[in-house]
């Protein structure tokens, strides 16, 4: 069985803790390799080389950090087909949407290469007579990722590109389903320059993660993954005193007003939920239709959904892969078994027909769900779109805003004033207009509101260059000797 093991100080470890988890083939349900758990001791050690590593890479100067990041900007641009094949064989995603991962993780390390003008200070000159302020951006010293298994590229590059640009050392805990593309991720950094020691992977579970969570020398967590585990990450490692910012679940809502163009609000909503399977954060998993317009979208929507084609990731014509273990595609299909008894109608039922081999499941569609509803108010993270009628724009808004979650909405509509008032009024952090899926740009910044994330800074662009450094502001002066005197008075402005 082929073993994957930790990356510290620029080479593979392998793990002594005698703990493994299985790592699975999604595609045919057959296991694949077994992954070490890192113990306390293991996740100790990497910490240590990464402190080790840290003063020097600190010091390194802006232009050679800039160099590295250009020099794994191109590794990842040559390698983007040999990285997407790794997501696809143990996440199960289908190569056209690895290849969007691998695209959209890019813009964060191409982000990155600027960092020598997005760790400019400020400075006042003449602040007061003679004195001048200045601020500065410093590392904060050992920092670490913890990431989910639904991007198991893209979500460590929004985290390690910055982090590492900040002149910080990084040790990334990748979801022990799909670890694989962590160690690919690696090498390309050793490769681009990165030396050893700076970027550290620690396989594992809840034990490598308690760890990293007590460790006295990380400085900053950043978290992707669930709401449970982002608010346990949050409480824990404030109460530590660590920087942290844990994005969680989502409920994603997309208000369809009786004005859109139907045809293009139901390939949007196919898209934005059955693509890689529902499980992004950002999937369209309710669509609130208006009532005028519910019937017509809803068979608009159920007309598309038999041209999804599902399968392995091993044919390039298919379009949408397994779920990632059996656990949770049975997970999600008991979410279509318990809706009728709440009284919603399944239209199109994904458990009927599925390939038999792996941990696949069709698209479904679930007319008249309602809050209250299992369905409606959990999570799914599976191929499911609910369909909520409403009778009105108001009533769709309340709706969103009333939802736990805050982490992506759309609005589909042809008025741009009504699209603007959505814009202003809707509780969520990011928001598409005639946009299903409004994963922001990378010199924008990532994040939810609400249970969608815990902590103040938003993940990635300006905000995650922010959540990776700490301001010191300078006040200096050089004054001629001959007019200093003793002042026991607070400072002001003279
Ligand atoms: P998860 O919360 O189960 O796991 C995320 C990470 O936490 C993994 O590295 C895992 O090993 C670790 N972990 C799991 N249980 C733990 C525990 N009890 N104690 C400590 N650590 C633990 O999430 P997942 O299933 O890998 O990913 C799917 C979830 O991530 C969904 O809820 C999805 O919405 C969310 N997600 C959110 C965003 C976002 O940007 N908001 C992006 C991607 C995924």
């Amino acid at each position: 069985m082929r073993r994957i093991s930790h990356w510290i100080d620029g080479h593979i470890v392998e793990g002594t803790s005698g703990r493994s988890g299985v790592v699975w083939n999604p595609a045919t349900g057959e296991q694949q390799a077994a992954v070490d758990f890192a113990s306390a001791a293991e996740v100790d050690h990497a910490v240590a080389v990464a402190k080790a590593a840290g003063s020097a890479w600190r010091a390194t100067n802006l232009s050679r950090r800039a160099e590295v990041m250009f020099h794994l900007r191109e590794l990842v641009d040559a390698n983007r087909k040999e990285i997407a094949a790794v997501l696809s064989s143990e996440h199960g995603k289908v190569l056209a949407d690895a290849l969007g991962e691998v695209a959209r993780g890019l813009e964060n390390i191409e982000f990155a290469c600027g960092i020598p003008n997005l760790l400019k200070g400020g400075y006042s000159e003449q602040a007061s007579t003679g004195i001048d302020v200045y601020s500065i951006k410093q590392p904060l010293g050992v920092v670490a990722g913890i990431t989910p298994f639904n991007f198991p590229a893209m979500v460590p590059m929004w985290m390690f590109a910055n982090a590492l640009a900040c002149g910080n050392t990084f040790i990334l805990k990748p979801s022990e389903k799909d670890p694989s593309a962590s160690l690919v991720m690696a090498e390309l950094l050793k490769q681009a320059g990165l030396p050893d020691g700076c970027f550290n992977v620690v396989m594992g579970d809840k034990v490598a993660v308690d760890r990293i969570l007590d460790h006295p020398d990380i400085a900053a967590i950043s978290f992707v993954g669930s709401t449970p585990i982002a608010r346990y990450i949050y409480e824990t490692g404030t109460k530590n005193g660590k920087r942290v910012q844990a994005l969680g679940g989502a409920k994603n809502h997309m208000l369809v007003l009786p004005d859109a163009d139907l045809d293009m609000a139901a390939d949007a909503a196919v898209s934005a939920a059955y693509g890689s399977a529902g499980e992004r954060c950002m999937a369209v998993s309710v669509v609130l239709a208006i009532d005028t317009v519910a019937d017509d979208l809803i068979t608009k929507i159920a007309a598309r959904i038999p041209n999804i084609k599902v399968g392995p990731a091993s044919e390039p014509d298919n379009e949408m892969g397994p779920l990632i273990t059996g656990e949770h595609r049975d997970k999600v299909a008991g979410y279509l078994a318990g809706a009728p008894a709440e009284g919603a109608t399944i239209v199109v039922d994904g458990r009927q027909g599925a390939p038999a081999d792996g941990f696949f499941l069709n698209p479904s569609l679930v007319d008249g769900v309602a809050p209250g509803m299992r369905c409606y108010d959990e999570e799914i993270f599976g191929p499911v779109l609910l369909i909520t009628r409403v009778g009105s724009y108001d009533e769709g808004l309340r709706l969103i805003n009333d939802n736990q979650y805050g982490n992506g909405t759309a609005i589909f509509t042809r008025d741009g004033g009504v699209a603007r008032q959505f814009q202003y009024d809707v509780n969520v952090g990011m928001v598409g207009i005639n946009v299903p899926v409004p994963v922001p740009v990378a010199y924008y910044s990532f994040g939810g509101w609400k249970a969608s994330l815990f902590g103040d800074t938003h993940m990635y662009g300006p905000e995650g260059v922010n959540f990776y450094t700490r301001t010191k502001v300078v006040t200096s002066r050089w004054p001629d000797p001959s007019t200093s005197r003793v002042d026991l008075g607070f400072p002001q402005n003279r």
